[in-house]
């Protein structure tokens, strides 16, 4: 179906630089706030952040199933319960609002003043109140690289990986804004295997680049969503980094998996870009073979073509550019993982968080995470300040960035950055 908004010919009355990632054409959904205005929902074009609340007030979103509390809100629950068409009419309507050939909102001057809000001003906040937080493990070069380094190079993925887009429960309590620091987590490490463990800080502290979808409310318990309807409740994506400390996971993940290793914290950016606006982007995925059981076929393309970028920042230094990714990797679509994840009845809610797992691609340099990158220490990285890196150090900044391209039009996500503290 045509997305009125997707037009890659609508010009926006708002400037947009050259390169940004928030054309008319992304228009994503965030909340924030400003010294004088409190939370609310606003979307985002070229280097001004829309405020939605005052939009609403001013009757320019009228006849759409939205009432003030939706946008007056510190998290976009409200407008997710909305359902699909609810944010697709809402996001078309803002389109011709900001569209140049439209002058209804363009030549109100007066009310341009109160709801255009050049970004400086503002604060992003947590975007999303996180009921559940699933993560998958669905890169197969990421799972291979891991197995060869940890099991065995002939065996490197195991049985099961090729059949099922694995995935394990994870905490929302400790996901965080763009932003926010971190401090280096502390746990039971086993430096030398012929020793009994010891308490300490972390000394395997690692990124993992990620991107994350978050839900509208699914099913009822008990039912399940097919790879047909998976977009159907598929609000959007943001960027995610889920930090791991790979030493507390090695001496803890036998048998039940990751625990203290990932729960400490995973970032995300504040942008949620809708699936609506990443359609022109869509691209086929990698062939699978063998041939997938039938609630995991698909029809169509369900891979995004997404750019993704991690950079390292070292204490007030330059960023080092260390991994260049793409999303369309991913051996198991997001539409697979939504069935894989309901096909025994589980139920998803509104503002469930979905991370994609690692996504390494399959060049040395597209690895996403630290314990590939230098291999398990093997290979360090050098970094521009005459440093290097087996894993991050403290006062380290990690930076994820991502943008999907395709004709002259950039949708993009912003950034994901995380400054690493000492540990407390
Ligand atoms: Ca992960």
């Amino acid at each position: 179906m045509t997305i009125a908004a997707n037009n890659p010919h609508l010009k926006s009355w708002v400037d947009v630089p050259a390169g940004s990632d928030f054309p008319i054409q992304n228009l994503p959904f965030g909340i924030f706030k400003t010294p004088q205005l409190k939370e609310r929902v606003g979307t985002r074009i070229g280097n001004h952040v829309l405020d939605l609340k005052t939009l609403f007030v001013l009757g320019y979103l009228e006849n759409l199933p939205f009432e003030l509390s939706d946008f007056d809100a510190v998290s976009l629950n409200p407008i997710m319960k909305k359902g699909k068409k609810g944010t697709r009419d809402l996001r078309n309507r803002i389109s011709k609002l900001l569209d140049a050939n439209q002058e209804d909102l363009q030549k109100n001057e007066h009310h341009v003043q109160q709801v255009l809000i050049p970004v400086e001003q503002t604060e992003m906040c947590m975007p999303v109140q996180i009921g559940d937080y699933t993560d998958f493990y669905s890169s197969r070069e990421h799972a291979t690289n891991v197995g060869t380094m940890f099991r065995d190079p002939n065996n490197a993925l195991l049985p099961n990986w090729l059949w099922i887009p694995v995935g394990y429960h994870g905490r929302a309590s400790s996901v965080i804004i763009s932003g926010e620091n971190i401090h280096r987590p502390k746990g039971q490490i086993k430096p030398n295997p012929e020793e009994p463990p010891v308490y300490e800080a972390c000394r395997r502290l690692d990124f993992e680049l990620e991107t994350a979808f978050i839900t509208y409310d699914g099913k009822a318990l008990g039912d399940s969503i097919s790879t047909d309807e998976a977009e159907d409740y598929i609000f959007g994506m943001c960027l995610f980094n889920d930090w791991s400390a790979r030493d507390i996971q090695t001496w803890e993940y036998v048998p039940l998996g990751p625990f203290l290793a990932k729960n400490f914290a995973s970032s995300i950016s504040p942008w949620i870009v809708t699936l609506d606006a990443l359609q022109p982007y869509q691209c086929e995925g990698p062939e699978q073979d063998p041939k997938v059981l039938s609630y995991l076929e698909y029809k169509g393309q369900k891979s995004y073509d997404i750019n993704l970028q991690v950079l390292i920042q070292p204490n007030n230094g330059e960023e080092n550019l260390v991994c260049r990714s793409n999303f369309k990797y991913m051996y198991w679509n997001m539409a697979q993982q939504l069935a894989h994840h309901t096909v025994n009845g589980c139920n998803v809610r509104a503002g469930d968080l979905m991370g994609s797992g690692t996504i390494s691609g399959p060049t040395p340099d597209s690895y996403g995470s630290m314990l590939e990158l230098a291999w398990k220490g093997t290979k360090p990285i050098q970094l521009s300040d005459g440093s290097e890196r087996k894993f991050l150090e403290d006062h380290d900044t990690v930076i994820i960035r991502g943008y999907a391209e395709k004709e002259g039009v950039r949708v993009g996500f912003g950034e994901v950055s995380t400054k690493i503290l000492p540990a407390k």
